[in-house]
């Protein structure tokens, strides 16, 4: 059977304590809540899969298991290596880690870890330099786009396939461009969960400093019955 429903995606930042005068503390999740929340999923029959799986079973009728979902690590902080990375090999589940191309905190030789593990984490283009693309000139635009996704591939040695918008900005000119450089999707800050009609403004649910447990949960199971546009994203990221 084609697997064509929805899906949650979790978008996470930084995996550690906030940073002293951070600007954005509710960007930071410390390790112990994350292990937490991917026990919780593990403990609810759900595992984790790249962007690109989901994107087969949906439009190439591709395999999923029957309850996936799709951990996003926004922007290349380096907790992203030192504490998601082990924590998802535990359960042997792989990241899609959404990169930008310049100044990312991760070195480039541990994201090359993360896309040699087994399994491989998936990388996605999250621009060059994090700027509001709805803001900019066509060729600025062009250049944050297709071109970070050209530099990724050559760096990297892999098939970049998704996109994902910074701060969550986009417009239908944003939308074009990414269609233009050949993604195939790209996710948003929209509540929610994805789905297969809007593949270019996929929803994700974002967890926060504050959520825990409880409100991963709660947000996890908001998104599913529908009623996800209850909270708001915080700022930043
Ligand atoms: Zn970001």
């Amino acid at each position: 059977m084609p697997y064509t429903d929805p899906v949650p995606i979790i978008e996470y930042h930084a995996i550690q304590p906030p940073v002293a005068g951070a600007t954005y503390p509710q960007l930071f999740v410390p390790q112990a809540d994350f292990v937490d929340q991917m026990k919780w999923l593990d403990a609810h029959g759900y595992e984790a899969v790249t962007l690109d799986q989901v994107e087969d079973a949906w439009y190439k009728d591709g395999e999923l298991p029957p309850k996936p979902v799709v951990l996003t690590f926004d922007d290349g902080y380096l907790s992203q290596y030192v504490a998601a990375f082990p924590a998802l090999e535990h359960f042997h589940w792989p990241g899609v880690l959404n990169l930008v191309t310049k100044d990312a905190d991760i070195p480039d030789e541990d994201v090359q870890k993360m896309l040699d593990a087994n399994p491989p984490w998936e990388l996605a283009s999250h621009t060059i330099t994090h700027a509001d693309l709805t803001t900019l000139s066509s060729a600025d635009l062009k250049r944050e786009v297709a071109g970070s996704r050209k530099i990724l591939q050559d760096r990297f040695n892999v098939t970049v396939d998704n996109f994902c918008y910074p701060a969550g900005q986009y417009n239908d000119a944003v939308i074009a461009a990414v269609k233009a450089a050949g993604y195939r999707g790209a996710t948003s800050e929209v509540p929610g969960l994805a789905t297969s009609k809007d593949p270019y403004v996929l929803a994700r649910i974002e967890i926060e400093l504050d959520d825990g447990l409880d409100g991963f949960v709660s947000k996890l199971k908001a998104a599913e019955s529908g009623s996800a546009a209850s909270y708001t994203p915080s700022p930043g990221g």
